[in-house]
């Protein structure tokens, strides 16, 4: 199993546009941050997980050019917004259709910006097209992959919280909530790798700062946990030292093979 970090950055990116850089080291290529999307390979399977503003920037920089399937975590346009780049993915699926699994909220803001993708085939050659598909609350796949999912508070909406089996191995990819619930819980504990929300260091009503991002990883008890999401208030050099053991902040680019 691999998990590449694409993306680790907030909504706005690190650094935001025209906004004071305060003590962040932007000669650290770590506190670069693209906004935040995962792809996954287990056992022969791609899971691209996410697509925002810089996804065509972020699949040339780590060679990525094809998923089996596309799972978006939530609305938010940090997160959906390069959908559309997607077209090149479906150009390598059979009959040019990709499936998309996604939460309620998820599924209505695909159709609301690309109802131009939702057809039986592409509207015309080149263009995307999805098969919509609502995330159970368990996917099992034929090579043995499993996903497990449940929905986390983030704010005012919803988003998607995975855990990808396959291999023997166990993933889980919070992204983008204030807290977890029980059966996101139980779907982390112990697993290989957790990747968790992690704003910023003050509190925050729909994400995890990383008090919370240090007590959840606490709590699951990962083999290893990620943060992601991060703002231009964690400096890669500043805070990674101070981590306990076992627990990092990804970076973009950062590839993990388990
Ligand atoms: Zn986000
Ligand atoms: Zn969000």
């Amino acid at each position: 199993m691999k998990i590449i970090f694409m993306g680790t950055g907030t909504s706005q990116g690190v650094p935001i546009i025209g906004k004071k850089r305060g003590s962040l080291d932007l000669s650290n290529p770590k506190n670069w941050r693209n906004r935040s999307c995962a792809h996954v390979e287990v056992a022969g399977m791609k899971i691209q997980i996410d697509a925002g503003p810089e996804f065509r920037i972020q699949c040339l920089a780590n060679n990525i050019s094809s998923a089996d399937i596309f799972i978006l975590t939530h609305g938010h346009a940090d997160h959906i917004a390069g959908m559309d780049d997607l077209r090149r993915f479906c150009d390598n699926m059979p009959g040019n259709v990709l499936p998309v699994y996604s939460n309620e909220y998820g599924l209505e803001r695909i159709s609301a910006m690309f109802p131009y993708a939702l057809g039986d085939k592409p509207a015309s050659p080149g263009y995307p097209c999805f098969k919509l598909k609502k995330m159970p609350a368990e996917l099992h796949f034929e090579n043995g992959v499993k996903i497990l999912s449940d929905e986390l508070p983030h704010g005012p909406v919803k988003t998607l919280g995975i855990a990808i089996e396959g291999e023997g191995k166990r993933l889980a990819y919070y992204t983008d909530c204030h807290s977890l619930t029980p059966r996101a819980v139980e779907m982390a504990k112990g697993a290989d790798i957790a990747v968790l929300d992690c704003l910023k260091i003050a509190p925050h009503p729909s994400h995890m700062n990383l008090e919370a991002a240090l007590e959840t990883a606490k709590l699951l008890e990962a083999k290893t946990t990620y943060f992601t999401h991060m703002t231009s208030h964690i400096d890669y050099g500043v805070y990674e030292p101070k981590l306990p053991p076992r627990v990092h902040f990804a970076y973009d680019g950062l590839s993990v093979e388990i």
